[in-house]
Formats: structure tokens, sequence, C-alpha cells
């Protein structure tokens, strides 16, 4: 059976090694008789699971002791308006927009009563850049979007602020190794590059938990989850075994500084595909902030149909997911760390063709 080469920006491509691995395990785990699904989220089946993937995370990312690693639901957008219901204390909050998951992030702050401080946008150029922000040092928190799914761009480092600092890394997150100095909380719904859906992954700064106030439900306060480790309720169980099996691949590999050794090898090549297509593509972002997950990319003459038919040549050829989104059009190849470098290089050998053809 041949497997399509799946740009698709979320949910996206998973290593097949994991896939086949969970395959095997369905119907009976670990000569337990029972798949893990059917598993009780108290049971030692279980747990060894939930305790292997919180221990892998602190490995993998040589996170220290004083940060937490949650398991919750709810996607990326249900933290949109967690952040603000635990971390808020009436003083100032600053946001960075960088595109359409910022913008929706700074909205559900707004809906809390919050009156957000959007400190820089790159939104006079089409999100084509990450604008320079100096972040005051005395907010309740600050936020950034650490990568740009959509628009294609990424920061190279983390901002250094004083007050703390909260990232959704939902298109990035096990990427590239972090320097956790800089970060108090992250967050990310797993289907892009942590897993299926379903299950959104938070680490966050132990000295944050307390600030949560009585008024916030009990399943939405960070400290729930923290003193419970991620069992208060019936966790995403399922997704959580993905997400162990995606990190024990990450091991296998090397672990994240091999894994963004990969993705930098990766994204040159399609990159320069564009770059010296002397015109014929051209990228969305500015080279400097360029993403090393989504490549947002267009076709010379935007009106003509050759954006059409090079997505069904690419489709004939076995690789979906290429269209880019409906808010910037145009073509977007996302290379998360589960698509393969020779999937890239089918991508680059069908683009330059298809140049070469339709000049
Ligand atoms: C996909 C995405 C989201 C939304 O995630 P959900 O889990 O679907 O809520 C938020 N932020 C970024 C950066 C994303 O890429």
């Amino acid at each position: 059976m041949k497997r399509a080469y799946n740009f698709g920006a979320g949910p996206s491509a998973l290593p097949t090694s994991v896939l086949e691995i969970a395959g095997k395990e369905l119907l009976n785990y670990h000569d337990s008789g029972i798949s893990i699904m059917e598993a009780s989220h108290r049971s030692k089946l279980y747990d060894d699971v939930h305790q292997n993937a919180i221990r892998l995370i602190r490995e993998l990312y040589n996170l220290p002791d004083d940060f937490e690693v949650l398991f919750l639901q709810g996607g990326a957008s249900l933290q949109f308006a967690v952040v603000p219901m635990n971390l808020y204390m009436g003083g100032k909050v600053q946001y960075v927009n960088t595109g359409t998951w910022s913008k929706k992030a700074i909205k559900e702050a707004k809906i809390q009563g919050i009156d957000v401080d959007i400190v820089t946008s790159s939104e006079e150029s089409g999100f084509d850049s990450i604008p320079q922000v100096d972040f005051a040092d005395d907010c309740d928190y600050c936020h950034i979007t650490s990568n740009n799914t959509i628009y294609g761009t990424q920061y190279k480092s983390y901002p250094k602020t004083a007050s703390p600092l909260v990232i959704d890394a939902s298109s990035d997150i096990f990427s590239k190794e972090v320097d956790w100095d800089k970060v108090d909380l992250m967050y990310a719904g797993a289907q892009k590059n942590a897993g299926p859906s379903g299950l959104t992954i938070v680490i966050i700064r132990k000295n944050l938990l307390d600030r949560v106030k009585e008024s916030v439900p009990t399943m939405l306060r960070y400290k729930t989850q923290a003193d419970a480790n991620s069992l208060y309720n019936t966790p995403p169980t399922f997704g959580i075994y993905l997400l162990n099996l995606i990190l024990e691949w990450i091991d296998e590999k090397g672990g994240i500084a091999k894994i963004d050794e990969e993705n930098q090898r990766k994204a040159k090549l399609l990159y320069d595909a564009i770059d010296n297509s002397e015109g014929f593509y051209t990228g969305h972002a500015k080279k400097e902030d360029r993403s090393l997950m989504n490549v947002s990319f267009n076709i010379k003459d935007k009106n003509s149909d050759l954006e059409a038919k090079l997505l069904a040549e690419a489709d004939k050829a076995g690789m979906i997911g290429l269209k880019g989104h409906r808010s910037v059009g145009g073509l977007r190849a996302s290379i998360y760390n589960a698509v393969p470098l020779e999937a890239v290089e089918a991508l680059i050998k069908l683009m330059n063709d298809f140049a070469k053809k339709n000049k």
C-alpha cells in the first residue's frame, strides 16, 4: 500500500511507523486482551502510557522542574479563553498580532473584559513578517503566536521579557529546542506536530497556577489538572497514547535538536526551489521570518488556472493538502516533523517540472 505525501496543515501527517505500531496494538495492547482505548484511565495499563508521555516531554524538551505538563481538551482555541481566565489579574495584558490565530486569541481575551494592548502587528503588510516587540515589564502576561500556520511566518527566537510570556505553539511544538528561561506558558493543539486532534498540550510554570479566581469553572482551571496530574476527569486517552508513540519516535530519531536539523534541511530545499524559480513561484513571508513548518507561496499570475492545475497534478502524484488557506489563497506546503524528506523532494521535483512546462 502506498501512503500519500500529506502536506496538510492540520490534522496532518503522522509518522508511518507510529501508525503501524498503533495498528498492530489496536485490538490487543501489550497482551492485555483489550485496546488501550478500552482501558480505564485509572488502570496501570493506561497510567504507564500517561506517565511515559509526560516523562518524555520533560526529557526531550529539557524542561525545568518548575514546569507542569498538562493534557487538556478543547483545542488551542479554548486556550485562547482559558489563558486570560487563569492569568489575568486586572493589570496590563499585551498581545502581538501576527495573523488569524493571534486575532482569535485577542478576541477571546477581550471577551474576558480585558482591555488588550496589541503592542505590535504585521497586519499592514499582509502578515508577511514577525515584528520586533518590546513588551512592558509589568504585564499580567504577554502573548505571541510562535508559528503562523496560515501565513508561514515563525519566530526564530522568542522575545525576552520580564512579564510572563505565553506562547501559542500549536504548529511548531516539538519542532525545535526551547529556551525555557523565556517561556512561562506554552500551549498547542496536538493535531499538527504532536498527534491526533482532541488533545491539547499545556506546559506551564508552576508559579502561575495559583492566580486563578474562584469564579473560573473547575475544569477550566490549570490548577485542577495540575493537582490531578491531568486525571481530574477522563483525559483523551487514545490521543495521549499516540502522542507517547510520537515522542518515542522523536527520541529514537535522536531528539528534538536532530528533528530541528531535518526540519531546517527540508525547509531550505523547498524555499530554494521557490527562490530559484525565476519568479514562477513567490514565497508569502519575508525571508528572515520564514516558517520551517508551513511554506506559503504563490504561482505567478494569480488569476490564471495554474494553481488549480498544479493542485490537480500533485493530487495525481499522491501529494495532498497543498491548497493555501482560504484567507490568503495560493499554495501551502506544511512540512511538519512527520513529513519525510522524500516527500519534500518529490514535491520539489513536481514544482520544477511544472514551472518548466508552464513558463
Ligand atoms: C491550528 C491552530 C490553532 C487552532 O487549533 P485548534 O486545536 O483547532 O483549536 C491555534 N493556533 C495555531 C497557531 C494553529 O495553527
